[in-house]
Order: C-alpha cells, then sequence, then structure tokens
C-alpha cells in the first residue's frame, strides 16, 4: 500500500505538494476551505468580467529553478503564452508629473540619467546592482538536503551577487537610496514615496528589476486562476484527490508524530506524512496548539512586520480603453479612501493587454491600495456595509483622475477587502503575502520542520519574508523531497 500524506490548504504551495507528492507514488489528499483552489492565487467573475487577485510576475517564465517547477506543475506547458511588459509602471508623482520605470535596465538607465546627468554615477551604481541581482539561482533541493559541493558548485557564478548582498542585505531601501545620494528632487521623492518611507528591505528593491530585465518575470495571459486550474489538472490527472469547502481544525500529533488532520465538521483524515500549506499563524499557533515552536519562529511570529493588507476595487467598462502600462501608481500624497489615509497612494491595473480578462469591446480594470488591518479587523457589518459604498464612490473619483469621464462607462464595480481575503483563505490579518521584507528578515526563513514533530511539514509563503509564488512552489516541491528522503525513495520531478 502507497503511503498517505496530507496537506493542509489547496494555495499555491498546497498544490504544488500535492503535485510532487502524487509523482512520487504516494496517496495524495488537500484539504482546501474554500471551493476553489489557488488561495491568494485567484481572481472572479463578475458579468462576464474577470478580476485578478495576484499575477503580475512570475519569477521563473523563463529559465532557471523555478521555470523548472512551473513546466513540472503545468504552470507553463507548451500553451501558455508570456507577456513581457516592456513598462514596469508608470508614476504618477506628488505634482502629478509621469515617471517611467522600464522593465529594461540600461533603458531605464538612460531616461534617469536625462532626468538628473547629475545623478550619472549614481545611477548607474544602482542599475548595476540590479543587473548583478540577476546572477542569483535559486536552489532545487532542500536546504536540508545540500551538500558543501551544492554551494561551491554555485560560488563562481554567484560571486557578484553576494557582493551585492554583503553590501545591502541588512540595509531599508531608505538607507540604500542614502548611500546614492541622488541629487534630482524628482528621482529623490519617487523612490522614496515608493519605497522609503518602511522598512522595506533593500534587496528586494534591487531584486525585483533584475528579474524583469532578463525576461524572467513575465505576465501570463490568463493570470490567477486559469494559472492555479492548470496545477489542479495536473493533480487530478496524477491521481490526487481534493477535497473543498472542508476546514482543517487540528493536525493530530500522537507521541509527538503527525497522524493526520481533524476537520471542523468532526471528521478526521488519517496519513503518514501532513503538510501544512496554509497560513502560518494558524498552523502553528492554533492547529498545533503553540506545541512545537523554535525560538526562532516565536521571534519571528511576534517581531516581523506583516504585509499591509489590501482593498482591490474592480471595475467593468464598458468600452476599449487602451493600456499602455500595466501598472500606474499614483503617489499624490493627502488622499483618501473610504476611511483610509493612503500613504502609498494607489496602484491601477488597466488588463487590456489580456484579452481574457472582459467580454470583447470591453475592458478590466483593477484598482488598489493598502489599508491597515487595524481598521477592519473589528468592523461591524453596518459600518462594513456603509464603508465599501464610500470606496465605490472615492475609487471612481481616484480612476477619473488617470482616465477623464470614465464613470459612464463603468458597468460592474467590486469591492474586495481585507475582510474578504481573510474569510475565503484564512490569512493571517489580511497580509496576503506573509512577513514583510525588512533588512532584518530579508537574508532569513524559517525551518520546515517543527522541533519536536516527526512526519510533519511547513510550505508556502510564510517561511520566506517576502512569500511569492515562486518559494510557495518551491517549498511544496522541497517538503516532498524531504518526504521522499525519510522514505528512502529516490525523489522525481518528472511524470
Ligand atoms: C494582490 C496580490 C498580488 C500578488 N502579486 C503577486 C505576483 O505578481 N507575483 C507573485 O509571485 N506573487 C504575488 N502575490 C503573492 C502570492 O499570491 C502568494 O505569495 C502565494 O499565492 C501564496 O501561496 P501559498 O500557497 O503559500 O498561500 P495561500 O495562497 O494563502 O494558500 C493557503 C491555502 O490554504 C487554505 N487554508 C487556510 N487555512 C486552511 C484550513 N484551516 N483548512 C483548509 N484549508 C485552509 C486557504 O484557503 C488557501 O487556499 C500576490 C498576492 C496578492 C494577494
Amino acid at each position: 500500500m502507497n503511503k498517505k500524506v496530507v496537506i493542509i490548504g489547496g494555495g499555491i504551495a498546497g498544490l504544488s505538494a500535492g503535485i510532487y507528492s502524487a509523482m512520487n507514488g504516494f496517496d495524495t489528499e488537500i484539504i482546501e476551505m474554500h471551493n476553489v483552489a489557488g488561495g491568494q492565487c485567484t481572481a472572479w467573475d463578475r458579468k462576464g468580467y474577470r478580476f485578478d487577485y495576484c499575477l503580475h510576475w512570475l519569477v521563473g517564465t523563463s529559465k532557471g529553478a523555478f521555470n523548472a517547477i512551473w513546466k513540472e506543475t503545468n504552470v507553463i506547458n507548451s500553451e501558455t503564452e508570456i507577456i513581457d511588459h516592456d513598462i514596469h509602471s508608470r508614476i504618477i508623482d506628488a505634482d502629478g508629473d509621469e515617471f517611467i520605470i522600464y522593465s529594461n535596465i540600461d533603458r531605464w538607465e538612460k531616461y534617469l540619467i536625462e532626468i538628473s546627468p547629475e545623478d550619472k554615477t549614481s545611477i548607474q551604481r544602482m542599475c548595476n546592482d540590479m543587473k548583478k541581482s540577476a546572477l542569483i539561482e535559486p536552489f532545487t533541493l532542500a536546504p536540508e538536503l545540500r551538500s558543501p559541493i551544492d554551494y561551491i558548485r554555485i560560488l563562481p557564478q554567484m560571486l557578484p551577487v553576494f557582493n551585492v548582498i554583503r553590501k545591502f542585505g541588512r540595509l531599508t531601501c531608505k538607507e540604500y537610496f542614502d548611500t546614492l545620494n541622488f541629487k534630482s528632487k524628482k528621482i529623490k521623492s519617487v523612490f522614496f514615496s515608493l519605497y522609503g518611507n518602511r522598512d522595506f528591505s533593500a534587496l528586494a528593491f534591487i531584486f525585483m528589476l533584475g528579474w524583469f530585465n532578463q525576461k524572467n518575470a513575465g505576465y501570463i495571459k490568463g493570470g490567477s486562476y486559469p494559472l492555479a486550474q492548470r496545477m489542479v489538472e495536473k493533480y487530478i490527472k496524477l491521481g490526487g484527490k481534493l477535497l473543498y469547502n472542508n476546514r482543517v481544525e487540528k493536525i493530530i500529533a500522537e507521541k509527538n508524530v503527525a497522524k493526520g488532520v481533524k476537520l471542523t465538521n468532526g471528521t478526521t483524515i488519517q496519513a503518514d506524512f501532513v503538510i501544512s500549506a496554509a497560513d502560518g499563524y494558524s498552523t502553528i499557533f492554533n492547529m498545533l496548539d503553540a506545541n512545537y515552536i523554535s525560538k526562532e519562529i516565536d521571534f519571528a511570529y511576534k517581531n516581523w512586520e506583516l504585509f499591509t493588507p489590501i482593498v482591490q476595487v474592480s471595475f467593468g467598462v464598458k468600452k476599449i480603453i487602451p493600456s499602455e502600462f500595466p501598472i500606474i501608481i499614483n503617489i499624490a500624497k493627502e488622499l483618501s479612501i473610504g476611511s483610509t489615509k493612503l500613504d502609498n497612494g494607489y496602484s491601477v491595473m488597466n488588463y487590456a493587454y489580456d484579452s481574457t480578462m472582459a467580454p470583447e469591446g470591453k475592458t478590466a480594470i483593477v484598482l488598489r491600495y493598502d489599508s491597515p488591518w487595524k481598521l477592519w479587523e473589528n468592523m461591524d457589518e453596518k459600518k462594513y456595509k456603509a464603508e465599501k459604498l464610500l470606496i465605490q464612490k472615492d475609487a471612481t473619483a481616484c480612476l477619473e483622475k488617470i482616465y477623464p469621464d470614465i464613470s459612464k462607462f463603468i458597468e460592474v464595480i467590486d469591492v474586495a477587502t481585507p475582510l474578504t481575503d481573510v474569510k475565503f483563505t484564512g490569512v493571517k490579518d489580511g497580509a496576503y503575502e506573509g512577513f514583510m521584507p525588512s533588512k532584518d528578515n530579508m537574508m532569513k526563513s524559517l525551518k520546515m520542520q517543527l522541533p519536536g514533530l516527526k512526519n510533519f511539514f511547513m510550505a508556502g509563503q510564510w517561511l520566506f519574508p517576502g512569500g511569492g509564488l515562486p518559494p510557495s512552489a518551491q517549498t511544496g516541491k522541497w517538503a516532498v523531497q524531504l518526504i521522499c528522503k525519510k522514505d528512502n525513495k529516490q525523489f522525481i520531478s518528472n511524470k
């Protein structure tokens, strides 16, 4: 008889763990609390429009270890169409002026030097750091399975990246910008408004454009929902089972060995191995009653800042609105939407470049802004309804600033709040990408195994500050590598 792996959560980490478990000959069952898989990587349909919640960029669309995972899990196959945008984003600065971030670093460097010739040296230094960062190559093997040779092998290629990490690994964006000492008021104010006003890691900023520059962080046509569905298809084809609409309440541990899970309806499911790809806090502190905690875990959950949740206002517009820029970020100060004062402005994503997002002749547009969890956590139903109405009105006015007169053509408005995310995915405090990557945690990760608990593994975005689809899928794969090792099986990644 095959051994059984039970996986909590059918997000990208859970689906990845499911696919690799099934590939490696385990009986596999994913328990998902929602009626659809994908977790944060999702979208919803309203009157013919599709409103996407997640996908803008997927690291690994063209090469490397992440690319291998996307191919192995059917995220990328011969039919997927990848779109590499020339422009990363258009910023409207505090004075209402335009500022462009190009995906190609050479082009961006030229643009920045045109804006501020006197900053040439600083601009070139920053762009060089970004180019070097692109040489980073993710590991295929779980940390526990790597030998010193695995590290030595990557050394020559990674040396320039190590230098960037050594120099800036413990700096915030603000500190990094200070070292660059830009003279241009415009460059300074845009950079500081976007990344400088919080404890955001300099490396996260540097690495982001490095991936784009290599055309290895594209958008996949169709977006988040079909991406997750392709993984579901692969998983089911390999013989995996997916139980929807069921929530795990407890992880069963007997004599410190994970033995299965108990659902909120009282049902128990026995297993030889348990992987939790659900929210990290609920797994450790609720499903396992905080019985298996290391100093590092305790510290991280007490001290590491979480992503500020977002409000997403989606618009169905009965007209083609051409999209020159995949994202427009308006960083104007003194703006509010509903009860939220916008410290980081708002962003607008016009999906005209993806014909699957709206009926012919129409356009799906999404507006997003950060909104602190404390505003939402105790909101009663009456206030919530009123807040959503206010958001619709204010967000429409914001959209008008970018597309004057658009109101006449809006036929659908949909508001998703941090409470929506928590309701459907159980994510802690609406922190949709887990821990914020800061100067203190950017170079850290949490272990996949908990101290004292055997046959149990964590996977997903809560292991790596910054989260994202690649580490989620990668840790799903790693969890199965560790299970295979324990079960004396040769791990395979292709079937
Ligand atoms: C607005 C937005 C934009 C983003 N943009 C990008 C991007 O462009 N590129 C990128 O790489 N990443 C992006 N991300 C991040 C990415 O979506 C996440 O990091 C990733 O999807 C997390 O996957 P996960 O499987 O670790 O966790 P989740 O997606 O949170 O999955 C956890 C799953 O577990 C289920 N679950 C929870 N508790 C239980 C329980 N008790 N019982 C059963 N099931 C349970 C949930 O329903 C969910 O399906 C974005 C996210 C958001 C929200």
